[in-house]
């Protein structure tokens, strides 16, 4: 049987949008949990300004509290190189690092255009990479923008083809505010796979329109085997009110299982840490398969 790595970002890109804080420990024990549901990729945190983000203080003591996991992936983001420094230094060994489809969003959350942004990312991503670090790269608003709308697939294809040349281990799709629709979806994954091989290729797909789930079931169908998502739903976008949090890991766990593609992954412990952080953030709990489980 085929398997999916599902990369679970609840613990960071989840967290980031709760107005709850987590401490360091409780964010300690919640990765935890997920990897005794399964989860063998979780992302666990960010080295930025603890000011811009408080919810990802203490990162370096989340990640030193799994030193001695090296099976356990637990990417991190940063931006700049003392956080690079930073995430070396409390022994990450997988990172992430973004930029932007869209040149708007870029200039107004990543602090310059998009061509501004690769030339920063050369030098950091040729540090981690030299330093054996694993680099995930998110290319944000691939299926469309808050300031601009439609982006333009070729515009995808070229930052993915830039970001691939620099050395990342994997290229993440993500249509952060969730207007993407499968049709559309598929045909961003033909295209970036003809440039980039398909195994270094993931989805981030939002779930704000309800889309979520069709449009990974249509990056599967062109080939795509890694895929985000955080449990319980958790997430939402700093930059657009009312976006919807990414695709719930237990309704695309429930997918994958129904189709025949292997995760690891045993849904109903999934499910408990769902209802249990989601309880802890004080937000309903926001997955189908989450809530139809627990009527059960
Ligand atoms: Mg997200």
């Amino acid at each position: 049987m085929q398997q999916v790595r599902v990369v679970e970002v609840g613990p960071r890109d989840g967290l980031q949008h709760e107005a709850v804080l987590l401490s360091p420990l409780d964010r300690i024990a919640l990765i935890e949990r997920l990897s005794e549901a399964g989860l063998a990729s979780i992302e666990a945190g960010s080295f930025v300004s603890p000011k811009a983000v408080p919810q990802m203080a203490g990162t370096d003591e989340v990640l030193r509290a799994f030193l001695n996991r090296p099976q356990l992936r637990l990417p991190v983001l940063i931006a700049t190189d003392k956080g690079l420094d930073a995430a070396v230094a409390a022994g990450a060994r997988d990172i992430v690092v973004s930029v932007s489809a869209s040149e708007s969003y870029s200039r107004r959350s990543l602090n310059g255009s998009i061509a501004e942004a690769i030339e920063r990312l050369r030098p950091l991503m040729a540090r981690a990479v030299a330093a054996g670090l694993r680099v995930r790269a998110s290319i944000s608003c691939t299926l469309g923008c808050p300031y601009e709308g439609s982006i333009p697939v070729s515009q995808v294809v070229d930052l993915a083809e830039a970001l691939h040349g620099l050395g990342a281990h994997e290229i993440l799709l993500a249509d952060t505010i969730g207007v993407g629709t499968p049709g559309r979806a598929k045909a961003l994954v033909k295209a970036v796979a003809a440039i980039v091989p398909v195994d270094r290729l993931a989805v981030h797909f939002h779930d704000t329109y309800g889309q979520g789930l069709a449009n990974i079931y249509a990056a599967l169908e062109e080939g795509i085997r890694i895929v985000d998502a955080a449990v319980g739903g958790l997430g939402g976008c700093a930059f657009i009110k009312g976006a919807a949090g990414n695709v719930a890991t237990e309704d695309l766990v429930y997918m994958l299982d129904g189709i025949g593609l292997t995760t690891g992954i045993n849904l109903e412990h999934l499910v408990e840490v769902a209802v249990s952080i989601s309880a802890d953030l004080n937000r309903p709990l926001s997955s189908h398969v989450g809530r139809a489980l627990r009527a059960a």
